[in-house]
């Protein structure tokens, strides 16, 4: 393989570092604000504070709370959600860790349902295996920046009284039926990780519009003390969650460009979309109808019958162009991690798994098909919102090379 190149490789902007993030003026002058202030703790300052109102009023909700990162995000809305002990909460086979473990630490068992593998977002059908009567709240991860199909996945679990939990750590703006996704159901849960949409290096918010969960949100990110309360006291076990004032003042900078970093990956995507689109043997990931995409990443399904190897086959054909693509996204399924397997947790109880139902933590294969089809399939591609056009002519004569060469004949 190894083609000669007769172009010029380009260097792609990485979310890495400078080249991929927006980082600018806005960013510095309110950092050095609030190091000239001396005021560095939320409770006191105002960068915080800002974060939280303008948030909520971008995504049109009620409540906003910053936190100190996407699994402290997580954390803090199953908390609202207050399991009992051995609780079922069902989740995705196909996300961040971060967004799993704070189950079992609120002594819940993560229940999995499987995946759609053209997106690798749960589906309504997935969960509906999975539900049981002590399912005690719903975790949907919209993946890559593609809402997973909410009308369906609210209709179940509004019949049957569910919270659902959205976790948008990488799907910053997108839509479904003209509302962001986060504001569906009753908890929306949001990364500022160095490699999301918008991002303060470590850092996170949730969203919700019940008062009742936005009060023991608020709690749970404060080490459940009753600031501003006739008579205040710490009411339950909590952490303290809180952001520092100079991450909230990098996130209230970028929140301000989040419109345009969101647009600027459409734009570029539906470029490279554009320029793939005839070729045979891979297929981008498509938002489902009447929902948007925000493009955390660009995402190929490949179809190893046409290209040698498949993912990884074109994975490593990308290589000879510098160009860094993941085949399978993650390593494993979620399930398949030792943290599950060996349910490892607290000293050697096996709590809360010592708890569940046989059902709820059956980890057969034969239950996770779209998985593992997902997972063979996808090629995820970087992209962000410091791409113009000439990366993606690039990248696309790339790509289009690449399966070239990895064709089989
Ligand atoms: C990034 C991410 C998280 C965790 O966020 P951290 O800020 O890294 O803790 C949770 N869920 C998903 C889907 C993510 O992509």
């Amino acid at each position: 393989m190894n083609p000669q190149l007769e172009k010029e490789i380009v260097k792609l902007p990485s979310d890495q570092d400078i080249s991929g993030r927006t980082f600018g003026a806005e960013e510095l002058a309110a950092v050095t604000e609030v190091l000239q202030s001396g005021v560095l703790i939320t409770t006191k300052g105002k960068y915080g504070k800002l974060l939280e109102k303008e948030f909520a009023e971008k995504l049109g909700v009620k409540y906003a709370y910053a936190c100190n990162s996407g699994s402290a995000a997580v954390h803090v809305a199953i908390a609202a959600i207050n399991p009992n002990p051995g609780d079922e909460i069902i989740t995705t086979s196909i996300t961040d860790m971060g967004a799993l473990t704070p189950i079992i630490f609120q002594g819940a068992i993560p229940v999995f349902a499987d995946v759609d593998p053209k997106t690798l977002n749960v589906t309504a059908e997935a969960i509906e295996k999975v539900l049981s009567e002590k399912t005690k709240a719903i975790i949907v991860t919209h993946l890559f920046g593609n809402p997973c199909e909410m009308e369906a996945i609210m209709k179940l679990a509004d019949e049957r009284g569910i919270p659902v939990i959205e976790d948008t750590a990488q799907s910053f703006l997108a839509t479904c039926d003209g509302k962001y996704a986060g504001t569906i159901g009753k908890i929306g849960a949001f990364s500022f990780q160095q490699g999301k949409q918008m991002t303060t290096g470590e850092g996170g918010i949730v969203v919700t519009n019940d008062d009742a969960l936005a009060r023991r949100m608020y709690l749970f990110i404060n080490k459940a003390w009753g600031y501003g309360d006739a008579n205040p006291d710490h009411y339950f076990a909590s952490l303290n969650y809180r952001m520092t004032e100079l991450q909230a003042a990098v996130a209230y900078a970028q929140l301000k460009k989040l419109d345009h970093s969101v647009a600027q990956r459409q734009k570029m995507a539906g470029l490279l979309d554009e320029k793939l689109k005839d070729i045979e043997g891979i297929e981008s990931y498509k938002p489902a109808q009447g929902s948007t995409m925000t493009y955390w990443k660009f995402c190929l399904r490949v179809d190893d019958q046409l290209i040698e190897d498949g993912a990884v086959g074109l994975a490593k054909a990308l290589k000879t162009y510098d160009v860094a693509s993941a085949p399978r996204y993650v390593v494993k399924p979620a399930y398949k991690c030792q943290v599950f397997q060996e349910q490892n947790t607290f000293g050697d109880s096996h709590y809360p798994f010592n708890l569940a139902r046989p059902e709820a933590v059956d980890y057969d294969d034969a239950n996770f098909q779209g998985t593992l089809k997902g997972l063979h399939d996808v090629l995820v591609l970087p992209i962000n919102e410091c791409y113009e056009e000439h990366h993606i002519y690039f990248l696309a004569d790339s790509i289009r090379e690449a399966v070239e060469a990895t064709k089989i004949k």
